[in-house]
């Protein structure tokens, strides 16, 4: 009798340990195969380590190799998936917003600390982007009014699709270059993930950051220009005693303090991430 080669179905562990080797040596290029997978299988992360066995059809290795490729070139993952999560919420993320970080749940954490749960409190999101920050503000404080503001209309039609599909009818979005169209109203409260990356940073060449929206991450030469418009217009729209809480680089820290002090705020202070870094300064209007 001829001998045959019994071909074995692919499964999906064959699938992520060649796929592993494809992607470089990063601390996150497990993750990256496996939400790339679950995204093509449409599971959740627990199925591949239950389920380790389960063949995949030529059809899902296709697509999953297709993104792989894409991955391995440097294309971020939540551009791939079409979405991220951020406050344990689904935010659809597109290449015209940048794809929210982990470290700007602070932000998040220290306006709900400004802001009393139950109160009416008005809430100003400068740059929404994706819409994140005050798609999970919205959550916690259902009570308060949050205006979202975008100078692109692509992302602030995406935020606005997030606040829609999450069922939020307490953001008013509007079209805006920082204050430009905001008016004369006066907020409780108001935040901001400016861009803060210095143009010459490298990052804009070789990393991820390149395929997102530039206008989101650079923040001219020293990375300052954002708040050396933010901070002195910050005034006439925060409401006496209102509070101005801004993320920022690392090493930015003392140069916002500054920034803030040379306005005349109040109370300045300069928190730190879960890893130890600067990451949001705060200040109170006179
Ligand atoms: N934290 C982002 C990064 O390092 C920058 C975000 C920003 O400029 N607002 O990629």
């Amino acid at each position: 009798m001829p001998l045959t080669s019994v071909k074995h179905a692919v499964t999906l562990r064959d699938l992520l340990q060649s796929a592993l080797q494809q992607l470089p040596q990063t601390d996150s290029a497990r993750l990256d195969c496996e939400i790339l997978l679950c995204s093509v299988l449409k599971q959740e992360r627990y199925f591949l380590y239950a389920h380790p066995d389960t063949p995949i059809d030529s059809r899902d290795q296709a697509d999953f190799n297709s993104l792989l490729a894409k991955r391995a070139a440097g294309f971020p993952v939540a551009y791939l998936t079409g979405w991220k999560e951020f406050w344990s919420l689904h935010i659809e993320v597109n290449q015209h917003a940048l794809i929210p970080r982990p470290e700007t749940e602070q932000l998040v954490e220290l306006a709900l600390e400004s802001t009393p749960a139950n109160t009416k409190s008005t809430i100003l999101d400068l740059g929404t982007g994706s819409g994140a920050i005050a798609i999970a503000i919205a959550t916690e404080r259902p009570d308060c009014r949050i205006t979202a503001t975008d100078i692109s209309l692509p992302a602030l039609s995406l935020a606005q699709q997030n606040a829609e599909r999450l069922g939020l009818n307490n953001i008013r979005f509007v079209h805006s270059d920082w204050f430009s169209a905001t008016g004369a109203q006066r907020f409780d409260l108001i935040i901001s993930n400016p861009p803060y990356v210095e143009s010459d940073h490298s990052g804009f060449i070789t990393g991820d950051i390149r395929h997102e929206p530039r206008l989101a991450l650079d923040g001219g030469s020293h990375g300052l220009d954002a708040y050396r418009r933010i901070i002195p217009a910050g005034i006439a729209s925060l409401s006496t005693r209102g509070r101005l809480l801004l993320e920022h680089g690392h090493s930015q820290g003392e140069l916002i303090r500054q920034l803030f002090r040379h306005n005349h705020y109040l109370n300045i202070e300069t928190k730190q991430d879960y890893s130890g870094l600067d990451r949001v300064t705060l200040a109170e209007r006179p």
